[in-house]
């Protein structure tokens, strides 16, 4: 057999392990997950703490927060439910910039994370002082970051926006005459750019983890399937986005993905996302869009490297020593609360987050 004859069967033997083994936790034993459970359950009512968890979260985290009165969803949620809840700590579950960005909006609040090392290549592709420096060069333009950069990022942008109300926003904002410069993400900036027509200079940074997903071997993959749905995270490369049914953020792909009439989704985002997919929509078939084949340069396996840092034994350490707090400089605070404040009350007027997301 050719090596181009083999690709397929290879591609289809990865897809068929991540379908079966979403979210495996090689470190832990079941008794032993149960055990920490157990511990930080006990643990978040003495601290008078919540767990707010990203969808990109291995499964046990998602688990821990729905049966603990806490969170999980995308960034703009996570970032609003923090703000609103009663509890003193917030145990964020995800990436630095998300528990930045809980810390800009509950300063009153300790915040931690289970570990202080899990970044993000948007933000760690977007060092303040270049951008800065970016921005210097274009007076004439609105700053408009997306939320996965540095409290530093934030401070210097007009608007922050997420996936979610990203595109309402440039149209806002296009509707004012405005001219844009964008950051980080090059692909969700050309997405936005080539579906609104606005005047849009990028910033070309990318996820590690959706710049791999591979047009061809996508198409391989809907031949095999053709009467799935393609849904797709707006970070992934433009010819993949092109394929796609449905574009949009990780919380719009759930809704998507349950409205849809297909009984086959493919999904084109991080795999922890299956684990919400597969709870809203039990009775359909979830294969994650290919990130292996002739043209990948990692076989990767379409998981944040750093949303899989957090686990049940960091989550219980960080909460029995109260450790990993995040803590941001106060006057760099109130300078990223001012766009971070007009994106949710951008939200909240355009129906995007509703008091029930609260
Ligand atoms: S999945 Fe991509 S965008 Fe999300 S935290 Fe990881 S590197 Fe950043």
């Amino acid at each position: 057999m050719s090596l181009a004859e083999s690709i397929p069967k290879k591609l289809q033997t990865n897809i068929d392990n991540i379908i079966d083994n979403v979210s495996p936790n090689p470190w832990l034993t079941d008794a032993e997950k149960i055990s920490y459970t157990d511990k930080i359950k006990v643990l978040l009512k003495q601290k008078d703490a919540v767990v707010i968890a990203h969808y990109y979260v291995d499964d046990e985290l998602q688990a821990l927060a729905e049966e603990t009165g806490g969170y999980v969803s995308d960034s703009l949620d996570m970032a609003n439910f923090g703000a609103q809840h009663e509890a003193k700590t917030l145990v964020v579950c995800g990436v630095r910039f998300m528990g930045e960005t809980a810390k800009i909006l509950s300063p009153e609040k300790t915040v931690l994370m289970p570990t202080l090392d899990a970044e993000c290549s948007l933000d760690l592709g977007c060092p303040i002082d270049e951008f800065s420096r970016f921005c210097d060069e274009h007076p004439d333009r609105e700053v408009v970051v997306y939320a996965n950069t540095s409290v530093e990022v934030k401070a210097r942008a007009d608007w922050i926006v997420t996936s979610s109300n990203a595109i309402q926003i440039i149209e806002n904002l296009m509707s004012q005459g405005k001219k844009i410069i964008w950051g980080p993400d090059r692909h969700l900036g050309q997405y936005i750019k080539n579906k609104t027509g606005a005047d849009m200079i990028l910033w070309q940074g990318h996820c590690v983890v959706h710049d791999e997903f591979k047009l061809h071997e996508l198409e391989q993959l809907m031949e095999k399937h053709p009467d799935a749905e393609v849904l797709v995270h707006p970070e992934s490369p433009e010819a993949v986005i092109a394929k796609a049914d449905f574009v949009g953020s990780t919380k719009q792909i759930i809704a998507a993905g349950k409205a849809s009439p297909a009984d086959t989704l493919i999904i084109a985002t991080d795999h922890g996302l299956f684990y919400k997919m597969s709870q809203v929509v039990p009775e359909k078939r979830l294969i994650p869009a290919p990130t292996g084949g002739k043209s990948a340069s990692c076989k990767s396996c379409a998981h944040c490297p750093w949303m899989a840092m957090n686990t049940l034994g960091n989550l219980y350490e960080t909460l029995r020593d109260m450790n990993n707090t995040i803590e941001v400089d106060e006057q760099i605070r109130q300078q990223a609360l001012k766009p971070l404040n007009r994106m949710i009350d951008f939200s909240f007027q355009q129906g995007i987050l509703t008091a029930g997301d609260a």
